[in-house]
């Protein structure tokens, strides 16, 4: 007896379980940059990029590109994209979505023998979450010239350098500068995601629009007290420094709640000495904040700054701060998002958008072409990064739905 065709949103989802199978920790999801792994899983997607009637292959730092040509050859092209490495014990749909769901748009154009005025090339980069190497978004960087070939002396915790791994995995570091794209010949770049977050799911949308990737400010903050025995200090006597970081703790989550769209974390604190008798006297924590725009960040960092100064100085102890790492907004394409809301009201969906917290391929592919994101609802709790990760069915049919509409009726920007 014949069976049932499975339906679009579970075919995407049957991929992406056999994806999550090739992992190093099978039954536990885990894929790095210039694996075994990432060689075979490299090998699938050319092979459905190719059933879907792309030109397909893995380029020299291990993207995997399928080209679906327009109605001329060498026509400018619409990239789509995400990426195929992933954290350890990670979550199936994180980044491989955003491959799958574009291969299947581009099945059903080859499927109807259409044709558009211009190429599709969908991406699978070779690196975004950077586990191996502690570099991040190795795939996009090559693709928009920003690769710092310094990058390839990195090392791996078993001291085998980025660059030995290319060469064994089959690439060439020295082709890598060459995979830089012509803007001129790039219409746009658009990244479907799963939210990775609690967002869509707490209100109930299957879908959303990406209005920016945030911009973000890493700090080392250092409270220096005074150490002494917990049982001869009169607290009115003491420069605690664990209690003033508690204070300066409770601080930056009020201030970041009252704002809209910032989140602050203090996600390690450290105290010094360290012993159930002794007055901590040192205490380091670590503060992410992040906002939007590059103006809202720095306008929280600032608050959050002088909240922490006032407390410092209220309760006699010393604060220092060093700016570990600070990366600024990404702010998508306005004439992609309102092409993106456009498909989600021609698909009968309501439009939300929001901000993304999370750091993605868009945000450097941003830098070469104007870019986009789609993002679909985290099921569970909004849980990702993680092996409950949960996307259903119905939202990945939507979510292909509305980009094999955007594919469509795509306008690149009128120059
Ligand atoms: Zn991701």
């Amino acid at each position: 007896m014949p069976t049932q065709p499975a339906s679009p949103g579970a075919v995407i989802l049957a991929r992406a379980d056999v994806l999550a199978a090739i992992s190093e920790d099978v039954p536990r999801l885990t894929r790095v940059f210039l694996s075994k792994e990432h060689r075979l899983a490299a090998a699938q997607l050319v092979q459905w990029m190719q059933a879907a009637g792309m030109h397909a292959h893995i380029d020299a730092i291990g993207n995997v590109i399928g080209r679906y040509e327009g109605q001329h050859p060498n026509a400018p092209a619409l990239l789509i994209g995400s990426h195929m490495d992933s954290v350890r014990d990670a979550g199936r749909y994180d980044g491989i979505f955003g491959i799958l769901c574009p291969i299947a748009c581009v099945e059903r154009l080859h499927q109807s023998d259409t044709r558009l005025p211009f190429a599709i090339e969908v991406i699978a980069f070779a690196d975004e979450e950077g586990v191996r190497f502690g570099a991040t978004l190795l795939g996009s960087h090559a693709l928009a010239g920003s690769f710092d070939l310094a990058w390839l002396d990195k090392c791996d915790a078993n001291g085998c350098s980025m660059r030995e791994a290319l060469r064994a995995f089959g690439g060439d570091p020295n082709a890598i500068a060459s995979l830089a794209r012509d803007p001129a010949a790039t219409l746009g770049f658009i990244e479907v995601h799963i939210e990775q977050g609690p967002v869509l799911l707490s209100e109930g949308r299957a879908l959303g629009v990406v209005s920016a990737i945030a911009a973000s400010t890493r700090f080392q903050m250092r409270v220096e007290g005074l150490a002494g025995h917990a049982g001869t200090v009169p607290m009115g006597l003491r420069q605690d420094a664990l209690a003033a970081s508690a204070e300066m703790l409770l601080a930056i989550e009020r201030i970041a709640q009252t704002r809209a769209d910032t989140v602050a974390t203090v996600g390690r604190i450290e105290a010094q000495p360290g012993a159930i008798n002794v007055i901590p006297g040192q205490v380091a924590f670590t503060l992410d904040a992040r906002a939007p725009s590059n103006t809202l960040r720095d306008q929280l960092c600032a608050e959050l700054q002088s909240a922490c100064d006032a407390i410092a100085q209220h309760r006699g102890v010393r604060l220092t701060a060093h700016v570990l790492q600070q990366l600024n907004a990404a702010t998508c394409a306005p004439h992609l998002m309102q092409q993106l809301e456009t498909s989600l009201k021609r698909c009968a969906l309501p439009t939300r958008i929001l901000p993304s917290g999370a750091g993605h391929d868009a945000m450097v592919m941003g830098s070469i072409t104007d870019m986009a994101m789609l993002f679909v609802r985290c099921g569970n709790g909004g849980i990702s990064h993680h092996s409950d990760e949960i996307m259903t069915a119905e939202d990945a049919a939507l979510a292909t739905d509305v980009l094999h509409d955007f594919i469509l009726h795509f306008q690149p920007r009128s120059t």
